[in-house]
């Protein structure tokens, strides 16, 4: 049986990680979406929430589970009986760095493998800082997540109140 992990933070899921999880798991028998619980990065949602968004969004593909884990990434998929590791490219500054992820994976554990997806071009501007800073200028993201996950973030933010996102790193279409 053919085992793969899609892993990454997934704060939030959006449209261009459900595509990526889509197209990989036309490649595979079963396809685990594997939430890193504890990145080295500031997050909006807990690792709970973020399982729960990532299963609403990919529900009724029956290949595809979503789990949480913690640790090297490698160490998770030998544990599951995944030979591939699945990676989304957008641009060249991604490449980089899942390649530099990928040299390292292969001297922690040679049987594991990368394979990389190219983005689909509507997705391509698309990443998790991205739909979090519109959202929290009050921008519409619609078109860059399910409308659960839309309606999470405004929920979320609503909570948060006033200088909403300071503590979350951001790229900045603000200033
Ligand atoms: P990271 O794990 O680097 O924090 P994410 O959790 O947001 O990033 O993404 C998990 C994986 O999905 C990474 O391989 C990332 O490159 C890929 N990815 C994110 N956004 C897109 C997109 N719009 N198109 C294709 N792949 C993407």
């Amino acid at each position: 049986m053919r085992v793969a992990i899609y892993p990454g933070t997934f704060d939030p899921v959006h449209h261009g990680h459900v595509d990526i999880a889509r197209r990989a798991a036309a490649l595979v028998d079963r396809l685990i979406i594997a939430v890193y619980s504890r990145p080295l990065k500031t997050l909006l949602f807990s690792t709970e929430e973020r399982v729960l968004m990532v299963k609403e969004a990919i529900a009724g593909l029956d290949n595809i589970e979503v789990a949480s884990y913690n640790g090297l990434t490698v160490d998770y998929a030998t544990k599951v009986g995944a030979s591939f590791i699945v990676r989304g490219l957008r641009v060249i500054s991604d490449f980089e760095l899942e390649y530099q992820m990928a040299l390292t994976n292969r001297k922690l554990a040679a049987h594991i493998d990368m394979v990389c997806l190219m983005t689909s071009l509507e997705y391509a501007f698309l990443s998790s800082s991205i739909v979090k800073e519109v959202a929290m200028a009050g921008g519409c993201v619609e078109q860059m997540v399910p409308s659960h996950v839309s309606r999470a973030l405004e929920s979320r933010l609503g909570e948060m109140g006033e200088g909403k996102g300071d503590e979350v790193g951001l790229i900045s279409l603000r200033d």
